[in-house]
């Protein structure tokens, strides 16, 4: 394990995919459906094509879930230009970061995802901006997508609130799902996902 091959490819694969910062136009596979509270990355590459073919492996290979190809530039994730990759337009998926306030239980209310992705927190009987930085701000309509948010919780359907638990996990006992700041830990063996329905790991 501590032979110079290990630790080299430690470095180049292991640790890449393990940094949660981007380079600026990195390009990003994410998950666009279903939307978790934090974005679901399943690949990175700087090579636009390689991004995209992988992208669409995923979309063949899972029956439930959507997969997309976006570029980091800036601070914000963009939709690549269909040739050229170079960003072209805003994507409404981005990496939201919630406010340190958000980030424990008590608070009296639910961090909740609107439809583009936007993540906004309900309270009692207000709905406000919960991001790093745009916090504390009382809204009606989602300032990502211009939809008027629900504060009427009657006609929500309880799963909306579960956090996003990837199907090869339903049921093993490595899940753990819970969230340390802005990163949802998924396992100790995979802690961003085993990128697959099928997990080779799963513990019953
Ligand atoms: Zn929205």
């Amino acid at each position: 394990m501590d032979t110079p091959i290990d630790f080299k490819f430690l470095e180049e694969s292991v640790a890449k995919k393990h940094n949660p910062k981007f380079g600026d136009r990195e390009y990003l596979v994410i998950q666009t459906y279903p939307l978790g509270k934090t974005t679901r990355v399943v690949y990175r590459s700087y090579d636009y094509q390689e991004a995209e073919r992988l992208s669409n492996l995923e979309n063949l290979s899972h029956d439930y879930s959507s997969f997309a190809t976006r570029i980091y530039h800036d601070d914000k994730l963009w939709i690549p230009g269909n040739i050229s990759g170079i960003p072209y337009k805003i994507s409404e998926q981005q990496v939201w970061k919630i406010h340190p306030d958000y980030k424990f239980r008590d608070v009296d209310g639910e961090i909740e995802i609107c439809s583009c992705s936007y993540l906004y927190f309900a309270g009692g009987t207000e709905i406000l901006t919960c991001l790093e930085n745009d916090n504390g701000r009382s809204i009606t309509l989602c300032p990502n997508c211009g939809i008027s948010l629900k504060q009427d919780e009657d006609e929500e359907d309880d799963d909306d609130d579960d956090d996003y638990t990837p199907l090869a996990c339903l049921g093993c006992s490595n899940y753990d799902g819970e969230f340390y700041g802005d990163n949802q830990l998924i396992c100790a063996i995979h802690p961003y996902g085993c990128g697959s329905d099928f997990c080779p790991d799963f513990v019953p």
